[in-house]
């Protein structure tokens, strides 16, 4: 069983942040907390993630900058709340993230770039252009251009989108709800939280009200919602409180959150499209202990890698070529070629050494490999080697 807890374990972390964490509707931007966050989230890239940012706060800042009187606004005052509040909003998560010498890249995406397939695609080939050079990109619905029909309305749903088209495998939700409880809170005493989710049953969409204050549209209910998108693709969620500083070291260290379990099919879904990959980008050549491990159905270790092809990237996927020089299997790998070539062969607890940074112990996590051969024993496979002699 895998600690929830601990952030750091998954290669691609999506971070919602509503409204009311950034924003203060008298004083404007809360820039201490997003200091606080943004030295959270190069703690989480310097262990490995790829971390992307789908960050409310557009209108509430546009209007704390516009100083709008409080109340519903008509839509044309929301979009140029909107178009005010995002450039400060941008340019706020900029210069915070320059602090630890991260770029952000800005993406401003409308429902029909998610939900039409070309656009979809283009969107999802920049992002993940932005995380391929190391940058954290800072999405957010344009709101500027987006109208009731044709519009998300809430981060959270969005979030949830961004999470399944970049392959994310986990989506963290920040606002002012440390979780899911039985009934709200405030208004049952007996509401009990719920630390763990296994699944989205009927009684637990039951559960999420569907109130949303003046700075956050989402309620329970997109909550919930999100959490079905992004579960059903094998991507976790966590809902926690990002009403204290550095919310997310305080969910590693143990704050209250609630947790939903990605479901068992989409990992057959991710598998099966690792293994449909046309051209997998490179090929590790592993020896026959590490062969026996996969059959087993263990993870790669450097250890087990005795040489590498082709040029690629972290995540992208490998054939992995075994003793007898036959594909066995394909999957994504934790390192760039380089990395990987200076890795191979070399203990887990050795990496932080050669590589400088502490990755992760596996080249190509179990998880994230598909076999595409038959492993028979050692025995078996020496009979079939002599007959091709
Ligand atoms: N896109 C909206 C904004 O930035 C926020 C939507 C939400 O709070 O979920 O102001």
């Amino acid at each position: 069983m895998t600690t929830r807890k601990s952030l750091d374990r998954h290669r691609r972390i999506v971070i919602k942040i509503g409204s009311a964490l950034l924003v203060d509707r008298k004083t404007g931007l809360k820039k201490a907390w997003l200091d606080a966050m943004c030295a959270d989230i190069a703690a989480l890239k310097k262990k490995g993630a790829d971390v992307l940012v789908v960050s409310s706060g557009a209108i509430a800042l546009g209007r704390s900058v516009l100083d709008l009187p409080s109340g519903a606004l008509k839509l044309e005052e929301s979009q140029a709340a909107a178009a005010v509040g995002q450039i400060a909003l941008a340019r706020a998560w900029s210069e915070s993230l320059s602090h630890d010498e991260i770029v952000a890249g800005q993406i401003l995406l409308t429902l029909g770039d998610t939900e039409e397939r070309r656009r979809y695609l283009n969107a999802r080939a920049t992002i993940n252009q932005l995380l391929k050079i190391g940058a954290v990109p800072i999405i957010n619905e344009n709101d500027t251009v987006a109208t009731s029909e044709i519009r998300y309305g809430d981060n959270d749903r969005l979030a949830a989108r961004v999470a399944t088209m970049t392959g994310a495998d986990l989506l963290i939700l920040l606002s002012d709800i440390d979780g899911l409880y039985t009934a709200p809170p405030h208004l049952d005493p007996e509401a009990k939280f719920l630390e763990t989710i296994a699944e989205i049953t009927p009684e637990i969409e039951a559960m999420a009200g569907g109130a949303a204050s003046e700075l956050s549209r989402g309620g329970m209910r997109t909550k919930i919602d999100a959490g079905k998108i992004a579960t059903t693709s094998g991507c976790a969620m966590i809902i926690a409180s990002g009403k204290t500083d550095s919310p997310l070291s305080a969910i590693e260290s143990g704050a209250r959150s609630s947790w939903f379990a990605p479901s068992g099919t989409p990992v057959t879904a991710r598998k099966t499209w690792i293994a449909g990959q046309l051209q997998p980008a490179g090929e590790l050549h592993i020896d026959e202990g590490a062969m026996t491990a996969l059959g087993a159905g263990k993870s790669l270790l450097p250890a087990g890698v005795r040489k590498i092809n082709g040029i690629f990237s972290r995540g992208d996927t490998v054939a992995i070529i075994g003793p007898s020089g036959r594909e066995i299997a394909r999957g994504l790998v934790s390192y760039d070629a380089d990395e990987a070539r200076q890795i191979a062969g070399r203990k887990s607890a050795e990496i932080e050494k050669i590589l400088g940074y502490p990755g992760r112990a596996a080249m190509i996590h179990r998880d994230d490999m598909v076999m595409t051969a038959q492993i028979s024993s050692k025995s078996e496979r020496q009979k079939k080697d002599a007959s091709y002699a």
